[in-house]
């Protein structure tokens, strides 16, 4: 017989688990007791994951609201032809000032596409530990993930954003090639 270190309990051998570096060579707590601590453990992350998700597809929605509000201000503003003109002036002293930053401009917009992503490093890898560096079709786990597009770039207004994009491994990337397939969990009350 064996105590227990959580529920006390006295219990036979049989009823815990075995172990390899304990001198009774059995877990110090029962088979009863730690499947109750997995179960937990096991719940506590899975609301933490689906929290985290949330979270940062708030931020993504806040963001989009703000650029969107942004660019109705900006609409507006250019009605007047006095906003426009100072505009003109601005853009021009701007480029002038910034040779080198117009130079990578240039070249990024003749790359874009699928060369040249519209997201960060930073974004692509908040979005590797949002769900968990798995591949979101096969669920596999290390191993290399590209980025998908969600939407294909081919696809007209197709998004070249972090907001279009999913981890998924070689084969599966290969699998989906130019079909729309959204595999991201869909998550309940997030605004849109
Ligand atoms: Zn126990
Ligand atoms: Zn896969």
């Amino acid at each position: 017989m064996l105590t227990c270190t959580k529920c006390k309990a006295e219990k036979p051998e049989t009823e815990f688990h075995a172990c390899k570096t304990t001198v009774t060579r059995r877990r110090p707590e029962c088979k009863t007791c730690r499947k109750t601590e997995r179960r937990a453990r096991y719940e506590a992350n899975r609301e933490k994951e689906a929290a985290q998700m949330l979270a940062y597809r708030q931020v993504e929605a806040n963001q989009q609201s703000a650029r969107r509000r942004a660019r109705e201000q900006k609409a507006v503003a250019r009605q007047d032809p006095a906003y426009r003109k100072r505009e003109t002036a601005f853009n021009r002293e701007w480029r002038r000032r910034n040779p080198e930053k117009m130079a990578a401009a240039n070249a990024r917009q003749r790359a874009r596409g699928r060369f040249s992503p519209d997201w960060t490093p930073e974004e692509w890898a908040a979005l590797l530990d949002l769900y968990g560096h798995r591949c979101l079709a096969c669920l596999t786990t290390g191993v290399r993930l590209q980025p998908d597009h969600v939407v294909p770039l081919s696809w007209p207004g197709a998004s070249n954003a972090i907001d279009n994009i999913q981890p998924l491994c070689g084969p599966c990337n290969l699998t989906k090639s130019d079909k729309h397939i959204d595999y991201r969990p869909e998550l309940k009350g997030t605004p849109s």
